[in-house]
């Protein structure tokens, strides 16, 4: 507790304050500008700097103070600026930021207080006008009597005020709507940043109301400072008011954190390890390993999610179109192959990151929703989903394959124009979702079957699969050599597990010591923090191509759809997979590896590099595409590719179906009627293909 300040020491403070720090100067020009702004900003570190106790004395009686402060402001505006009855609002900007407070913990003391949070803002309601003050006509005698409005349930008056001129009588009123005084509002609700997170809780959340020229300004997926009074307000069940508080923040403040401020910036002595690190002969093995060290095996997967967080360079062309430089990783695999862990791991690493699950229970699912519910008080909110919160960062997204309708039809926009528009009722945005992803699905029939074909066991559209630039197939067969060495691998990580509890008990006897120096392999080679700075300061290098890697590039692409040799039916089906779309993953991902090594140019060895991660992605579609194709007779895979071929593309007009049998048979008499039929049906299914009109067919844009 601070010591009290009378009132008419309080005032004599603020006009202390406000005249010697020249405050009132700058109140003539804040005047003039009302009501085109209605803010007039006060800074803290003046406060402090002007007394300790007066700045102490504002955050625990912040109504008191601020209050008084606006007060003395009255009696300092210039004739006929601001009318009668209004007001600029005071601010106060500057809050040192070693005064902030995590949400979760805040308490039962700091309600009234003046704090401040930082967050990720989650949700965001429309802007409405809410009464400030009603007028109301009595029913007995005529009179208008005016109420002030707080909370969210109209008030009317107790009685007919006397001192309005009324009768005083308790009887009915009528909201007159014209002599109504509105003030815009909206609410929000932000919640803790992934990186104040220990790794698995749940972000802890916070509603704050904005008012007046506060609203507006602040859009879902936005990371800012928010200032303002705590307050609470009993919870509401079943429509009663019970006993248990909810906090609530009166924003009188806002500071949007800019994205181009890194929040791990390295100390010289980082960058000097950084640069001498990248230096090392071993530097793509020792990055790989320090992605889950605990989990045997996947040497290309962790190298892919490194590639994945140094991330292509994105660019904008000459036209204004805009190229992502994010990678888009997928793991598609039997249950049980540690795809969740991986995904966990890196959303903990990855700056910005952020795990969510298709599976996941709120309306925003992935990406961004507009609902009418409770939080809303009746009016439109806008939610923001993992990919949104994720803006600028990396997204983990397990059970891909469970998303929602919603995310279905969004899914494309978010991964390739990285923004998520939404349009309903009130609501019309659209929110950056600049992010790359690293999803997870299982295979649809619960675990690969070796006799279906790939994508009929992938529950993901296609145009939506090829949005990612590597796409992994993680098999669980019975198999002696790997089965071994990944139980061993699991049982001396649980070794290891118990020895350092043992360890740090003070307990640790010889065995503990062996165990502990023989398991080295389970530490990341880089620890996270220093990682993070790492990846930080690599993604500022801006790599450019040589005519090197560009030449490697070019013939590798070439020589993937042309080979050399006539090629099998189960490499004819692949080429449908290497478009020109994947030629732009190689690039990121030459570019990813040329930053890894802060390498200002794109050399042969990063083409290579990109080509080696294709080429053993390539390999493990194409086993099990020949898996697939050998159950099928070849005869009918090839009719079916004849009758895919004959379908027209996006950017072509869309033909009937008998026209498209007619194109098909004339390519392969053996192809039928009942045929076309079947696999437009099972394409328009998927997605793959749709009807923009009755009864005509062409493919969804990949
Ligand atoms: P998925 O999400 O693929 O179904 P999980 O990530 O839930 O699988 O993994 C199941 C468990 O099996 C995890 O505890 C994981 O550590 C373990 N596990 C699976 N494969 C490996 C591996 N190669 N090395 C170490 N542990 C593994
Ligand atoms: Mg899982």
């Amino acid at each position: 507790m601070v010591r009290p300040i009378p009132d008419n020491e309080l005032r004599r403070m603020w006009e202390e304050f406000l005249t010697d720090y020249e405050y009132l100067p700058r109140l003539e020009a804040a005047a003039d500008a009302y009501p085109d702004k209605r803010s007039f900003e006060i800074d803290a570190s003046e406060l402090q700097e002007y007394s300790m106790d007066f700045l102490e004395y504002l955050v625990e009686n912040p109504d008191t103070v601020i209050t008084a402060g606006q007060q003395i402001l009255r009696d300092y505006y210039p004739p006929d600026t601001i009318p009668e009855g209004e007001d600029l609002n005071m601010r106060v900007v500057g809050i040192p930021k070693k005064e902030y407070v995590a949400i979760r913990d805040l308490r039962s003391k700091d309600i009234g207080h003046f704090i401040s949070v930082e967050g990720l803002v989650n949700k965001v309601t429309e802007v409405r006008p809410k009464l400030l003050e009603g007028t109301f006509k009595c029913h007995s005698c005529g009179a208008y009597i005016r109420q002030r409005q707080e909370g969210t349930e109209l008030r009317k008056p107790a009685k007919c005020y006397e001192n309005q001129g009324g009768c005083g009588k308790q009887t009915y009123f009528t909201l007159i709507p014209n002599l109504a005084v509105f003030q815009d509002y909206q609410r929000i609700e932000i919640q803790e940043i992934p990186e104040g997170l220990r790794g698995g809780d749940q972000p802890a959340r916070l509603p704050a109301n904005l008012v007046d020229d506060l609203t507006g300004k602040i859009s879902a997926g936005d990371r800012l400072v928010l200032h303002g009074i705590l307050r609470s307000s009993p919870r509401k069940s079943g429509g009663q008011l019970t006993t248990t508080f909810d906090l609530l923040l009166e924003v009188n403040s806002f500071e949007l954190e800019r994205h181009d401020i890194d929040e791990f910036e390295p100390t010289p002595e980082d960058i000097e390890r950084i640069h001498k690190e990248a230096k090392d002969p071993d530097l793509y093995k020792n990055l790989t390993q320090s992605i889950s060290p605990t989990i045997k095996g996947y040497d290309e997967i962790k190298w892919a999610i490194v590639l994945q967080m140094f991330s292509g360079v994105t660019k904008v062309m000459d036209d204004g179109t805009r190229v992502r430089g994010d990678i888009h990783v997928l793991l598609f695999g039997d249950p049980g192959t540690a795809k969740s862990q991986m995904l966990r791991y890196a959303a903990s690493l990855a700056p910005r990151g952020m795990y969510a699950s298709g599976r996941s229970a709120s309306a925003a699912g992935l990406t961004a929703a507009a609902v009418k519910d409770e939080f809303g008080e009746g009016r439109w909110t806008l939610e923001a989903g993992a990919l949104v919160l994720a803006d600028m960062g990396l997204a983990a997204i397990d059970e891909l394959d469970k998303m929602d309708k919603n995310d279905r039809s969004s899914m494309h926009e978010a991964m390739e124009q990285q923004s998520i528009t939404v349009n309903k009722a009130g609501i019309n945005a659209t929110l950056q979702s600049r992010c790359s992803i690293l999803a997870a699905a299982n295979p649809k029939f619960g675990r690969f079957i070796r006799k279906k074909e790939l994508l009929e066991q992938l529950d993901i559209p296609a145009p939506l699969l090829s949005r990612f630039d590597l796409i992994f197939t993680i098999k669980d067969n019975p198999d002696v050599d790997r089965d071994r060495s990944i139980a061993s691998h699991i049982l001396i990580g649980h070794q290891r597990g118990e020895a350092r509890l043992l360890e740090e008990m003070n307990m640790a006897d010889g065995d503990v010591q062996r165990i502990l120096s023989t398991s080295e392999e389970f530490k990341p080679h880089f620890e996270a923090d220093f990682l993070k700075k790492y990846i930080a300061y690599a993604k500022k290098v801006i790599p450019l191509f040589t005519e090197e890697a560009r030449k490697k590039l070019e013939d590798f692409y070439v020589n993937q759809r042309n080979p050399a040799s006539a090629p099998s039916e189960e490499e004819d089906s692949l080429k449908a997979v290497f478009t020109a779309r994947q030629m732009e993953g190689l690039i990121r991902l030459a570019e990813a590896a040329a930053r890894a090594r802060l390498s200002h140019r794109v050399e042969g060895i990063d083409a290579d590099a990109a080509i080696n991660l294709y080429t053993d992605y390539l390999k493990a579609l194409g086993d099990l595409a020949f898996e697939a194709t050998t159950a099928v007779p070849r005869s009918q895979v090839s009719r079916r590719l004849v009758i895919e071929g004959a379908i027209p593309g996006d950017d072509e007009e869309a033909i009937s179906m008998q026209d498209i049998y007619d194109r098909a048979h004339s390519e392969n008499e053996e192809v039928s009627m009942d045929e076309v039929r079947k696999i437009l049906e099972n394409m328009s299914q998927n997605g793959i293909v749709y009807e923009p009109k009755r009864g005509r067919y062409k493919r969804a844009a990949w």
